[in-house]
């Protein structure tokens, strides 16, 4: 439930209600909003009795059920967005933030070409994988440590943060050492005991919507990750599995505002692994932003034909110049007017 505190609640006050939420054996999250402060209490329904009296404690306004499965995620439980900073760059905020690059990290000469385009484009985030979830166990699978190593080598040249995949829960420490953000894969969605490792991470989190997940169960998964005490967890559809077979995936557009409504959340849209087609990215990335996503994640390469992963989908330089300089007016007006800071090069 949410206990919502008067306006004029003072600090002794609200310390007096966490203890209470605590000695009911529910775990407390504060949510300071520019107007007032709110508490949710979450944990298991045992101890829901003992909670109806903090409705008379002194400072607070009311108590609130929190309807929703996923309490943490929802938006009954926060006022306004989660923004997540990663250094400058701000997820969730103003601007629709890019997060480009290859699928895998194949050497460092490949990784510093993207990352130069990427960065020439004016977009914020450098992505690439070092342990890649491959459906075939002859398919080039990452350069794993040494992937992470020349990632953290081209985020020192080029000034750009890294997401990267982590698959595994023995690999968090390892990942979230050279990594920004910890991405958790499609197939992984619902490796619960990834998602708690994660939660316990010190870096933002981007969950992929899995390709048979439930929008409430990809939020029962961000859930997971709050609950373990991490905080910036940003979602992203990349396409779900459907009858039709002329695209990799199905991109379901109507997921970025319905999660929105649903969650405090920020959303990101990967266009490229939907759709499977590079040709194909630029209009879907387009639907994207005017659907109101808070980011993309789109796979570029500087030479696709010879990408050991993901080719077919992955743009060339001059393709992502042209998507980001195409995004560029959508995202104005979507995004309510603010400056984009796109079109660097
Ligand atoms: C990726 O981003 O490279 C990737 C493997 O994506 P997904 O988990 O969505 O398939
Ligand atoms: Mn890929």
């Amino acid at each position: 439930m949410i206990i919502v505190m008067k306006r004029k609640a003072d600090q002794q006050e609200l310390d007096n209600v966490i203890e209470r939420i605590e000695s009911a054996g529910y775990k407390a999250h504060v949510s300071k909003g520019t107007d007032r402060t709110i508490i949710g209490a979450v944990g298991d329904e045992r101890g829901k009795v003992a909670l109806k009296h903090v409705e008379t404690m002194p400072g607070v306004d009311k108590v609130v059920p929190i309807l929703a499965p996923y309490k943490l995620a929802s938006r009954e439980t926060k006022e306004g967005n989660t923004v997540i900073k990663v250094g400058d760059v701000e997820i969730g905020g103003p601007k629709c933030v890019v997060m480009a690059g290859p699928c895998a990290v194949e050497s460092e000469e490949q990784l510093m070409e993207a990352a130069l385009v990427v960065k020439k484009a004016g977009a914020s985030m450098l992505r690439g994988g070092a342990f890649k979830p491959r459906t075939s166990p002859y398919s080039f699978q990452g350069l794993g440590e040494e992937g992470l190593k020349i990632l953290a080598r081209t985020r020192e040249k080029t000034g750009l943060p890294i997401v990267t995949e982590v698959m595994s829960s023995s690999d968090v420490e390892l990942v979230e050492s050279y990594a920004d953000v910890l991405q958790v894969g499609a197939r992984n969605v619902q490796n619960f005991v990834l998602l708690k490792k994660v939660g316990l991470a010190k870096k933002p989190v981007l969950l992929k919507r899995g390709m048979m997940t439930t929008l409430e169960e990809l939020l029962m998964s961000a859930e997971y990750i709050l609950a373990s005490g991490n905080d910036q967890v940003m979602l992203c559809e990349r396409g779900i599995r459907t009858f039709e077979t002329a695209m990799r995936n199905t991109l379901d557009i109507s997921a970025v505002p319905v999660l929105k409504d649903k969650t405090h959340l920020p959303v990101i849209v990967d266009p490229s692994h939907a759709i499977g087609q590079w040709k194909f990215v630029l209009p879907l990335a387009k639907a994207a932003v005017a659907v109101g996503a808070d980011g993309l994640l789109i796979e570029v390469h500087p030479d696709p034909e010879h990408a050991l992963c993901d080719g077919a989908q992955s743009l060339k330089p001059e393709k992502f110049y042209k998507l980001i300089d195409e995004i560029e007016s959508i995202a104005k007006i979507v995004r309510k007017g603010y400056a984009q800071g796109y079109g660097a090069h």
